[in-house]
């Protein structure tokens, strides 16, 4: 390819609203250009790449034996209705819109296609003997993020690969789960992500049911728990820590009421009741409205959670423990249930307070605290003193005690007890065990070979194709611009003529290129008439592997420069030997990348 004939809008300008590198240099290199607000064009050299990446994926998915299929992306919301996902799924599920009756009203953008994959399992997928079986696609998604952000690590149009699996057991599942986690490795590996698998959220089988692949970056926006050793690695939204050690025997004090004017906040009272942030408990109060049944009325369910004055709840571990979809409460409704001010509820005598309905949730580092400092349920008060199992309840049937809170620095791992680190990752991918939830919903079912009808077990498996591509940046890159892994390279080669308006040059430089694509390589030829120093930058800044230089001055000793991007050690070799040591070099960079 000559870069005259080619469109690489490199520019040399930082862009404004972009932190991330990925960003910075996805705009700089010319890959992308924003439409909207999480929209993004690929310009020609970006789409090079992210076709790579998904021949990439393809391949693997292939491998694994997957079979491919293409579904919609304009889906009937009569579909998500069925699985209850309309709602679950709020604004992220992007609707047509439209006056009612018209069709627009029924119709929305695909975000995900669980609905779609188990509508058509549910149209064929009929005996055992049709299982397992793997369909995937790689498709436009549409998502209505809140907050498009980093370029195209998290857009509201991206490609996705997903694949759904298809079981008559849990064992059949279990063996697909992990053939598909192999073949993520795989695809990672190829594309040069240094990844890592960690526990993600369970799904409704439990235990090790979900993983996600992260990339440790300081742009992602998960946060995951590892040791260093790696015998411990989750998502902090399952992260938990080893169990805390009982309780120490100690003469329990009684409680005792301390005026603490103005200080609701733990930072406030702690130095006025001296004691530390883990001595205090910090009471946090959620609701959730919820109907007994279908067209019954609403009513509010109060669930009153634990934890230390130095932890943090974990609102995923809470929605588990308690199966509701909980909302921190209103201040009225706090007021009310504890009579005071927000900032001073405390847990002693809350229970006596709350409805049948309502639920007391107790961390289980909380429960082993002695003489320990909460609000007093009484504004501008706390107390000292309060003691769990004496001043509220540990049992009983609507209090559990239970981990409901986020993991931190240096909590010891529940694998080994070796302290767990927390960094912040890009998830790239994930594979999950769905179990019948979709096709329970949507009455899916095959005839087992007792003639009975079964809901279908299911697995899925989601890729970010464009996440992929900002991810590898992230993770290979300087300051001068990117430094592509030779699998997804734009170009495995460039060809740089640097005096352009010298004959002999050109003519070297012309058929190097010529035999390097002959050979079957990704060849970009710098055919510009512009200055070196102009071309070099360009070069540095898109990143391709390996470089050619031809100029004036070597070529007058017979040679041209060879370079690679990640090191710019020049060496000089004469121009058949060039091209026959850059065939070499890409092909031995292809199978290290592949033979993982
Ligand atoms: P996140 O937690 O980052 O929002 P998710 O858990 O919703 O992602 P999945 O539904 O598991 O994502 O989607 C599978 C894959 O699709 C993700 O691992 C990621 O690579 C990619 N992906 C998801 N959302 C986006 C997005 N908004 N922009 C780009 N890629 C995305
Ligand atoms: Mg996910």
């Amino acid at each position: 390819m000559h870069w005259r004939d080619f469109f690489i809008p490199t520019s040399k300008e930082t862009p404004k609203d972009a932190t991330a590198p990925s960003h910075v240099l996805m705009l700089r290199a010319g890959l992308i250009r924003q439409a909207a607000a999480g929209v993004y064009s690929y310009l020609p050299l970006g789409y090079r790449v992210l076709r790579k990446v998904e021949a990439i994926v393809r391949a693997e998915m292939n491998r694994a034996g997957a079979i491919e299929l293409h579904l919609p992306v304009l889906m009937p919301i009569s579909w998500w209705e069925q699985t209850g996902r309309t709602e679950a799924m709020g604004d992220t599920l992007l609707r047509l819109g439209g006056p009612q009756g018209d069709w627009r009203s029924q119709t929305v953008l695909g975000p995900t296609h669980e609905e779609a994959i188990t509508e058509i399992a549910r149209a064929y997928l009929n005996s055992y003997k049709q299982l397992p079986i793997t369909l995937y696609q790689i498709q436009v998604k549409f998502r209505g993020e809140a907050r498009p952000k980093s370029g195209v690590l998290r857009t509201r149009e991206f490609l996705m690969k997903d694949a759904y699996s298809f079981h008559d057991s849990i064992e059949s599942l279990d063996r697909t789960y992990q053939k598909m986690y192999d073949a993520y490795c795989r695809i990672f590996s190829r594309c040069g992500l240094p990844y890592m698998a960690v526990e993600a959220e369970s799904g409704p089988i439990g235990g090790d049911a979900s993983h996600e692949f992260m990339v440790l970056t300081d742009a992602g926006e998960d946060n995951v728990a590892l040791t260093d050793d790696g015998s411990y690695a989750a998502n902090v939204e399952r992260a938990t820590a080893a169990a805390p050690t009982p309780a120490a025997e100690v003469a329990l004090e009684a409680v005792q009421e301390v005026h603490t004017p103005n200080a609701g906040r733990i930072e406030d009272v702690c130095p006025v009741l001296g004691v530390s942030p883990q001595m205090l408990i910090k009471t946090l109060i959620y609701s959730a409205a919820v109907r007994d049944n279908k067209d019954g009325p609403e009513r509010l369910v109060r669930v009153v959670a634990l934890v230390r004055g130095d932890h943090d709840i974990n609102e995923h571990k809470l929605t588990k423990v308690t199966g509701l979809m909980l909302e921190l409460a209103e201040p009225r409704t706090i007021e009310e249930l504890t009579g005071a001010a927000v900032g001073f509820a405390g847990p002693q005598g809350l229970v006596q307070r709350l409805g049948a309905a309502d639920r007391l949730i107790v961390d289980r580092e909380v429960a082993v605290l002695r003489n320990a400092a909460s609000g007093a349920n009484k504004t501008d008060y706390h107390v000292t003193g309060v003691n769990p199992g004496r001043d509220f309840p540990l049992e009983g049937e609507r209090v559990v005690v239970a981990d409901i809170r986020n993991v931190v620095e240096g909590d010891p791992s529940p694998s080994d007890g070796a302290p767990v680190h927390l960094r912040t990752a890009i998830e790239v991918g994930h594979v999950f065990k769905l179990g019948t939830k979709y096709s329970t919903a949507m009455s899916a079912t095959y005839l087992d070979q007792e003639g009975r009808a079964q809901p279908l077990i299911m697995g899925c498996y989601g890729i970010g194709l464009n996440r992929i591509t900002a991810a590898v940046i992230e993770s290979h890159h300087d300051d001068n611009g990117i430094i592509w892994p030779m699998s997804i390279a734009p170009f495995h080669v460039l060809v740089m003529a640097l005096d352009p308006r010298d004959e002999q040059v050109m003519q070297t430089a012309k058929e190097l290129h010529d035999r390097l694509e002959a050979s079957g390589l990704d060849v970009l030829f710098d055919d510009r008439d512009e200055r070196a120093g102009f071309k070099f930058k360009d070069a540095d800044l898109i990143g391709v592997p390996l470089r050619i230089v031809v100029g004036k001055k070597s070529l007058a000793n017979g040679t041209v420069e060879v370079s690679h991007r990640r090191d710019q050690k020049k060496e000089p070799f004469e121009p058949a030997a060039a091209a026959k040591h850059v065939v070499k070099r890409v092909s031995a960079e292809l199978a290290e990348l592949e033979n993982v």
